[in-house]
């Protein structure tokens, strides 16, 4: 069975197809188009980003069907994004989900983009609960546990910025260009981690909290005291890496998790898988060109929902800006 994914919550039209058989579920197709009209504005222009996405979509669906070398009639499930992210950008994907399952006559699933995050790492290995799930995206830095399937409990968050919008403003100080990510580990390669000393961020009230605002602060007075780029980089690189890696596997112990997935684009970051990957835990990362947004891991998170046997969403699903993953 073909599950069609789209994810159209942000500044990325995504599409992508995966297999449910037998033997599992299988990337089968992932294509992006990027919006570069954002970088003039130098912030994502939401009016913009719906309308490029009507322009674009028709011709990213079409390149993933040829990708997976399919007809759209092959397809036999449509999961959309519903939620959260731009209300309009989210409204085209959604829509155009719906008509498409609606025409063919197949069930429609709204998808939850963070679990797409989570479920992008299906791409690897079948996930079966229980595990712990850290998303770490340009607006999210969310650990959850999930204890069965469906059910996410949040055991912490970001009280401040998402780990990847530390990165993308640290870019920007140092002057290392956007995206901020891979700027940031591109010229943490060339630097010394040790040059800056960053101070373990303060730890929040709750337990399992992430603060990434002291770290921006720290980066700034370094800049303005002359840090090169490259090891301010490696600097804060590193520090944010260790607090991500100590807190899962504390969480991890607390809970009771040997399993932790940990998605969404900075997970793309080799230093943080590295460092993951030296933890006692069993770490599973999305396959490659499926951290940050696709839709390809909508289609997997798709794909879990089917597989649960969870019952198809009804067509009057809004779109929502705000949507919460944890149920408690
Ligand atoms: P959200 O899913 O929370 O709404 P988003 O969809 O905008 O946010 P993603 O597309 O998952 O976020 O990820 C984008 C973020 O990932 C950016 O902040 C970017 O800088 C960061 N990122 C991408 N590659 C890397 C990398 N190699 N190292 C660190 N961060 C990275
Ligand atoms: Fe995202």
């Amino acid at each position: 069975l073909y599950i069609l994914g789209i994810d159209t919550s942000c500044d990325d039209t995504g599409v992508g197809i995966a297999q449910l058989g037998a033997g599992g579920v299988q990337v089968r197709a992932n294509r992006i188009w990027t919006q570069a009209v954002h970088a003039q504005y130098g912030g994502v222009m939401p009016e913009l980003a719906s309308r490029e996405h009507v322009e674009r979509i028709d011709a990213v669906m079409a390149d993933a069907l040829e990708e997976a070398g399919l007809k759209v009639s092959d397809i036999g499930a449509v999961a959309a994004t519903a939620g959260p992210g731009l209300v309009g950008a989210l409204l085209v994907g959604l829509m155009y989900g719906k008509g498409l399952a609606q025409a063919l006559d197949v069930p429609f699933f709204a998808a939850h983009h963070l679990e797409g995050h989570i479920f992008a790492a299906a791409s690897e290995e079948s996930l079966e609960a229980p595990y712990l799930a850290l998303v770490v995206s340009g607006g999210h830095t969310h650990l959850f546990d999930v204890p069965e399937e469906g059910r996410y409990v949040l055991v912490g968050a970001t009280r401040d910025d998402a780990a990847g919008e530390a990165f993308d403003k640290i870019a920007r100080l140092a002057g290392l260009g956007y995206p901020g990510g891979p700027a940031i580990a591109e010229a943490a390669l060339r630097g010394n981690p040790d040059a800056v000393p960053f101070k373990e961020p303060l730890q929040g009230q709750k337990a399992f909290e992430f603060s990434f605002s002291g770290l921006k602060t720290a980066a700034l007075l370094a800049h303005k005291a002359g840090a090169a780029p490259e090891d301010l980089a490696a600097s804060f690189q590193r520090a944010a890496v260790h607090v991500l890696v100590k807190t899962t596997r504390r969480a991890a112990e607390t809970y009771g998790r040997r399993t932790v997935v940990v998605s969404g684009g900075v997970a793309a970051n080799t230093a943080l898988r590295e460092a993951f990957a030296a933890t006692d835990l069993h770490v599973v990362f999305p396959g490659k060109g499926l951290n940050t947004d696709n839709g390809a891991m909508i289609a997997l998170a798709g794909a879990a929902a089917l597989r649960a046997g969870r019952p198809p969403s009804p067509l009057a699903a809004g779109a929502t800006a705000y949507a919460p993953l944890a149920s408690g």
